[in-house]
């Protein structure tokens, strides 16, 4: 291996530690509410991983589990209740949703000012027109780990695999926001690998397990893997070859390991800026 390590355990840990020092601070205690509706086993696990990390950054954390066949209207009353709770800072809706329901829908009646998650047209809208916002959290974790990797981003032409509104598409704008010259690629691209191959910056969301191969980079680029994909045998891995793309990339991420522990981070840290422009103006 010849790429730097991206370790993003690290950089999420100091972050969470930054986050625990300036919420001790505070004269309140910001809230987050994550619902979580059905029983999906990931789901389950990304929940309890969020709210374990959100109560040691003392974050006033609570998870609501509501069972799969709650209906459009009951989730939309639970969404509407804690809108109004003046002490929910911020709020999650765990997805994907169980067939059924209309997931656009249920984000669309997420309080802008608490969508930490930052899936709302609201956000988007103000990501897509360079204001400020809430972040979606695995882009924002993205940025941050470009930033810890001291990557320069000015005028670098960087290729984003995926277009989803969850990763792809807000990780695109806030590349571009920091003067990237920014690709999208997605299923429809001709020639992925030579849209890859001129990236000084990859970032792979496209959920195909090793998709991305040694031959289909620069030398030298860094390279941001969001998959995380598991194999038949159990094993976790993303959306690039790991030690193929290590061998020829200046700096990599590696699954697990680097993107995931940021998208936590991050919450926590949106959950902290969500409370302060509400609670202080
Ligand atoms: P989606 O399935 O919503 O989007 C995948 C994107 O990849 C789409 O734009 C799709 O193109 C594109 N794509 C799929 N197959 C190909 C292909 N063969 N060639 C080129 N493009 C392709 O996934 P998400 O964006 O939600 O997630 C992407 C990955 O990131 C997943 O592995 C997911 O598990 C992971 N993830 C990780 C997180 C973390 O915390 N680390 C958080 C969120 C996601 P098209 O639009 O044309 O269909």
């Amino acid at each position: 291996m010849t790429a730097t390590l991206i370790d993003g355990r690290v950089v999420a840990q100091s972050l969470r530690a930054e986050l625990a020092a300036r919420i001790a601070t505070l004269s309140f205690r910001p809230g987050l509410a994550v619902v979580l509706v059905g029983d999906d086993p990931a789901s389950a696990v990304y929940v309890r991983n969020k709210d374990r990390a959100a109560v040691s950054a003392g974050i006033a954390a609570q998870t609501i589990r509501l069972p799969a066949a709650t209906s459009q209207a009951e989730l939309l009353a639970v969404v509407a209740r804690l809108n109004a709770d003046a002490e929910v800072d911020g709020i999650l809706v765990q997805l994907p949703l169980p067939a059924g329901l209309d997931q656009a829908a249920i984000i669309r009646a997420i309080d802008p000012a608490k969508d930490v998650d930052g899936l709302t047209p609201i956000n988007a809208g103000l990501l897509a027109a360079g204001q400020p916002g809430l972040v979606a959290c695995t882009p924002l974790g993205v940025m941050k780990l470009l930033a810890h990797a001291g990557t320069s981003l000015s005028g670098a032409r960087a290729v984003v695999l995926g277009r989803s509104v969850l990763v792809g598409k807000p990780v695109a704008a806030l590349l571009l926001a920091a003067d990237a010259t920014v690709t999208i690629a997605h299923s429809r691209t001709r020639n992925l690998q030579a849209e890859c191959r001129r990236a000084d910056v990859l970032v792979a969301a496209v959920g195909r397990a090793e998709m991305v191969r040694g031959d289909w980079i620069a030398e030298g680029c860094v390279l941001i893997d969001v998959g995380i994909n598991r194999l038949a045998d159990g094993r976790l891995v993303g959306d690039a070859a790991f030690a193929e793309c290590a061998a020829v990339a200046g700096a990599i991420t590696p699954v697990p390991g680097g993107v995931g522990p940021m998208t936590i981070a991050c919450l926590l840290e949106n959950t902290l800026t969500a409370a302060l422009m509400r609670r202080t103006g």
